[in-house]
């Protein structure tokens, strides 16, 4: 893929919040632990509440049937954020650009930060790597990093080999 690491990893996270939303305080504290989000101190039901509404917001620009769509939706979504490019070095990560804003909520962050990554998807013109898992049973958003642009499942080992194994049942019955 031609994007950054950081752009990599913003965009696992927008994947992670998209396909586990955290439905309670303790849920959205491991996210927060989980995806390494930076400077973030306190958490309060608000916090909760705006990342839901995130979450969904995410999964409408993953789901959007087209280009026109997927950019007024994720423009929509920039546009209510307030976004201050950065560079910096924590964590042990490379050196990389942080796009939120300073005293950003944390629904702010992950919106300007993962929006931004989503933003160099689509300018990039790799929306078709923004996929739904096509198990039946399985709804889960991810990115397709694939070279040739093949994957199907969320996760090899989990969707992707329950599906083979259907496959493979399938034709011994045939
Ligand atoms: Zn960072
Ligand atoms: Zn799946």
């Amino acid at each position: 893929m031609p994007f950054s690491h950081d752009m990599v990893y913003s965009l696992a996270t927008a994947v992670d919040l998209v396909n586990t939303p955290p439905a309670d305080m303790e849920e959205l504290a491991a996210f927060v632990l989980r995806r390494k989000v930076s400077g973030v101190e306190f958490l309060n039901p608000g916090d909760l509440a705006e990342v839901r509404a995130l979450a969904s917001a995410f999964h409408d620009v993953f789901t959007a049937p087209d280009d026109p769509v997927a950019i007024d939706r994720l423009n929509t979504l920039l546009g209510r954020t307030r976004i201050t490019p950065r560079l910096t070095q924590h964590d042990g990560f490379p050196l990389h650009v942080h796009y939120f804003a300073p005293g950003a909520s944390l629904a702010e962050h992950l919106a300007a930060d993962c929006g931004v990554a989503l933003a160099h998807v689509l300018v990039e013109g790799e929306r078709d790597r923004l996929r739904t898992c096509s198990a039946p049973d399985c709804s889960h958003v991810f990115v397709d990093e694939s070279r040739n642009r093949s994957r199907v499942y969320c996760d090899s080992r989990t969707c992707g080999n329950r599906m083979h194994v259907a496959a493979y049942r399938a034709r011994r019955r045939a």
